[in-house]
């Protein structure tokens, strides 16, 4: 009979437990503003439009440079346009590096000018170039094996693409392997799947301690080539001529703007991405999307008269493709301030999969409570896990929460980084789709 107590006990407890998630679950009933987010999101064009404006009218966003601030200018204009509050410019000094004229021509077997992008840090070389014989090596392994053939030569670095993280190690520290072992130069493969004679930069590095030689990245093609020429015996013979230099460093800003929270203002929900952007193309992907998104999400919530507890500040950080100033900038800026969420969209703008968090699991728990409402947007998981490059300063000073949206991305390192990351590449349907999970995602995370 005790027995039966129990399981009676216990069961009432259980449908009380449910009852009063129910009730929890009630208290919160989003269903009317998803419904209403959605719809807002899906049916606009303005938000699309300004990204492409952006993209075609300043172009590439590279820190130092005066499309860079010509844009953080047009961007402080419309912010205050779409009616954010406290707009404005927050100071940060960024590094200036700058390209100049570049070219690659193979001089031996025969003469052909070839696509390359110099690597952002690097070096010039001589006035008139470095002509050498080139030494193909598929890792670094093979480069150790044969150092002694790689004095006074041009490595070239053709590993096979096993994802970004892999191919980015030889761009970023590619040119310290080979000047260790007597290399005038480096090239590597372009850190992407695909080729379409489509080169592909970012960032490289130098120690002090080992001489500094230039870098460049070239096509798939062209570093199959040289490989296929060395593996019939032919020593490949080339020319490289850089004019980069890196020039002091110049102010810039990160762009913030508010939409103020009506119960708890103090509290801040920031989200944004980065405003700089590789030279090649003009930054559609990466991440003027993540940038124009989130700060359209935050504009969409004002003009629905959507009122947000806390307060939600878009934040357009600088420099973080050569140095993450800004992002280490507004921790510092900030750090008296309690943030609710760091929320950072820098993945390619494609069909949004995810909403991800990583923070404490019982808002986790709360966050998934609400998954059927971004399945109305497309298949969308809420799921643990989520970075910040920008965000992540201030998420680690202060451990703040972190968030993102995931997008199914299998193409973005087609364009990333390269001359093919242009507006056209981006579906005005899938972007819309990315402003309606970000501005559901914050509202419902600012309102807890
Ligand atoms: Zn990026």
């Amino acid at each position: 009979m005790k027995k039966y107590i129990l399981v009676i006990a216990a069961l009432l407890i259980a449908s009380n437990l449910q009852a009063q998630m129910e009730s929890e679950k009630l208290d919160h009933n989003y269903d009317e503003i998803a419904n209403r987010i959605i719809e807002a999101a899906m049916a606009d064009t303005t938000a699309f439009e300004s990204l492409s404006y952006m993209c075609d009218v300043f172009g590439p966003r590279l820190s130092g440079s005066d499309n860079l601030e010509n844009a953080l200018d047009w961007i402080v204009e419309e912010m205050k346009k779409d009616g954010l509050i406290n707009v404005g410019r927050e100071p940060v000094m960024v590094p200036h590096w700058v390209r100049g004229n570049e070219s690659w021509t193979l001089i031996f077997p025969r003469t052909a000018n070839m696509p390359m992008l110099g690597l952002g840090g690097s070096i010039a070389t001589p006035k008139d170039g470095i002509t050498a014989e080139v030494l193909v090596v598929k890792s670094l392994e093979e480069l150790r094996e044969r150092a002694s053939e790689a004095k006074g030569k041009i490595v070239v670095y053709n590993y096979e693409w096993q994802g970004y993280g892999k191919g980015a190690r030889f761009r970023v520290h590619g040119a310290k392997d080979a000047a260790q072992a007597g290399a005038v130069a480096s090239m590597l493969r372009s850190v992407s799947p695909i080729g379409m004679q489509n080169p592909h930069g970012g960032m490289m590095l130098y120690a002090d301690s080992i001489p500094k030689i230039p870098h460049a990245a070239i096509t798939l093609e062209d570093a199959a080539l040289l490989q296929r020429l060395q593996d019939r015996g032919i020593t490949p013979k080339i020319r490289l001529y850089m004019e980069a230099e890196t020039l002091p460093d110049r102010l810039s800003a990160n762009v913030v703007g508010e939409i103020r929270g009506t119960e708890i203002p103090k509290e801040i929900v920031a989200l944004g991405g980065h405003i700089d952007s590789w030279d090649a193309g003009t930054g559609a992907h990466d991440d003027g999307a993540g940038c124009i998104a989130t700060w359209k999400a935050a504009k969409l919530l004002h003009d629905l008269g959507i009122k947000p507890k806390r307060t939600i500040r878009a934040v357009m950080w600088v420099n973080e493709e050569n140095g993450v100033r800004g992002g280490k900038q507004y921790a510092i800026d900030h750090k008296d301030e309690p943030h609710h969420l760091m929320f950072e969209f820098d993945s390619g703008c494609f069909a949004p999969t995810k909403v991800g968090y990583k923070g404490p699991d019982s808002l986790l728990y709360y966050m998934e409570q609400f998954e059927h409402l971004f399945k109305r947007i497309g298949d969308i998981e809420v799921k643990k896990g989520a970075w910040g490059v920008d965000a992540g300063p201030m998420a680690r000073q202060n451990n703040v929460p972190l968030m993102n949206i995931g997008t199914a991305n299998d193409d973005y390192f087609w364009y990333h980084h390269g001359p093919s990351d242009t507006i056209d590449k981006i579906d005005r349907k899938d972007f819309n789709k990315c402003v309606a999970t970000i501005a559901l995602a914050i509202y419902i995370y600012s309102d807890i």
